[in-house]
């Protein structure tokens, strides 16, 4: 056949593909896990051949010292014109026992999930195998633990109506939700156990809450439209304990925006550690990508952060909002081989590690990148046999 000028001759390689990632590495930690992020997004599109346009931006404590703000416009209009954003976390050791301070790191995260309409937060739970011993938990519980958690992110009792009253010695937060908030949350955890065991667990406090009878009373009513999905509804105190007692019974979670907040910290120990989940928020727009955990004051700046979180998170962020499920197996296959290896962060080695094998960021990092190519070298020549 002829070859035309708009035919390209046959190849073995994917399309090109060009992508806008603003890297928002934020405070503390935030900065450090960040940075091996990209570094882990840097390989992949030099691996996959695809141009991604980084861009950074600033929020938190870092942002009210250079403008005021903790979400500047700038970085708003960044992130609204990107195609994923890879997020640290935000908070200062400085406005953590000072409630007198009015412009605080937090309120530029929660106008930044409002502002880009982030109001599905997904959080996987799987514990890799290797980590099995760096958990509280005894192995033979959480082996096979697979839950995928759906936390309501821009309702609740963060963005109820809330103040002091006159006296000074009464506080209020209104916990509150629409029925379209549950509605779209609700329709998304459905939507993804589809894909996995058929599974939605949703989790309330219907005994005594009015807006968790609302919830409840929401998701029986999208559950109907997904009669391949057995539903079940649970209280948010009986789900903390058996998250622990039994976490293989979970498959999709479904919770709002307070309880998903508890219970998701809850369940990083069924991951080994704070250090290892990744989370993913999304809406009708832009993704954004991150760790679950903060900025951790106790140990910024000493290089002993686990990044694999962040890295997990950018996976995601390449499954999701880019399209490229390959690429992001490709991390998670690299992370899982640096495992194998015995490699480990502080925070998830066990006592059997071997010192040797006690890592910094940095060099957890370096381990990843140096993975990813022997990865997808492996997976190249199982596609070309
Ligand atoms: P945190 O998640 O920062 O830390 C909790 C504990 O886990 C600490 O002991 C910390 O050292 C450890 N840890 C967390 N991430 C780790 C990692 N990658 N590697 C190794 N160990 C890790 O929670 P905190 O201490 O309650 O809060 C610290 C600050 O972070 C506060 O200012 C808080 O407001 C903020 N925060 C921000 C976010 C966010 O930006 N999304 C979330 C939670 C907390």
């Amino acid at each position: 056949m002829e070859i035309t000028n708009n035919e390209q001759p046959p190849t073995n390689k994917k399309k090109e593909m060009k992508k806008k990632i603003v890297i928002l590495p934020g405070d503390g930690i935030g900065k450090e896990v960040t940075t091996e992020g990209k570094r882990v997004l840097e390989k992949i599109a030099e691996l996959f051949d695809h141009t991604f346009e980084f861009n950074s931006a600033v929020i938190g404590h870092d942002a009210i010292e250079a403008t005021g703000n903790p979400l500047p416009d700038e970085t708003l209009a960044k992130l609204k014109n990107c195609d994923a954003i890879l997020f640290g976390a935000v908070g200062h050791p400085k406005y953590d026992n000072d409630p007198t301070l009015k412009v605080r790191p937090e309120q530029g995260l929660l106008k930044m999930r409002k502002e880009l309409g982030l109001y599905a937060n997904l959080r996987p739970i799987k514990l890799f195998d290797e980590l099995l011993e760096a958990s509280s938990i005894k192995p033979e519980i959480l082996k096979g633990s697979d839950i995928l958690f759906f936390r309501e992110l821009t309702g609740d009792v963060y963005f109820g109506e809330k103040g002091r009253k006159d006296d000074g010695n009464t506080a209020y937060d209104l916990m509150i939700y629409q029925r379209y908030e549950v509605e779209r949350i609700a329709h998304k955890a459905f939507q993804a156990a589809r894909t996995r065991n058929r599974k939605v667990t949703s989790v309330d406090k219907a005994n005594v809450l009015e807006s968790s009878r609302l919830w409840r009373e929401v998701v029986q009513e999208v559950g109907k439209q997904y009669p391949d999905v057995a539903l079940d509804h649970q209280f948010v105190d009986a789900a903390a304990m058996k998250l622990i007692q039994n976490p293989r019974s979970y498959d999709v979670v479904v919770t709002g925006n307070l309880f998903g907040d508890i219970l998701t910290d809850e369940a990083s120990q069924i991951a080994g550690s704070m250090g290892m989940l990744a989370s993913a928020s999304v809406g009708d727009k832009v993704g954004l990508y991150e760790p679950i955990h903060g900025s951790a004051h106790d140990i910024t700046g000493k290089g002993i952060a686990n990044p694999l979180a962040s890295i997990l998170s950018a996976a995601l962020l390449l499954d999701i909002s880019l399209g490229m499920k390959p690429e992001a197996e490709t991390v998670i296959k690299a992370v899982e081989a640096v495992l194998k290896s015995g490699y480990r962060t502080a925070d998830i080695a066990d006592a059997k590690t071997a010192k040797d094998k006690i890592l910094n960021t940095q060099q957890m990092g370096a381990q990843v990148v140096t993975r990813l190519e022997k990865v997808a070298s492996k997976a190249t020549m199982a596609t070309n046999n």
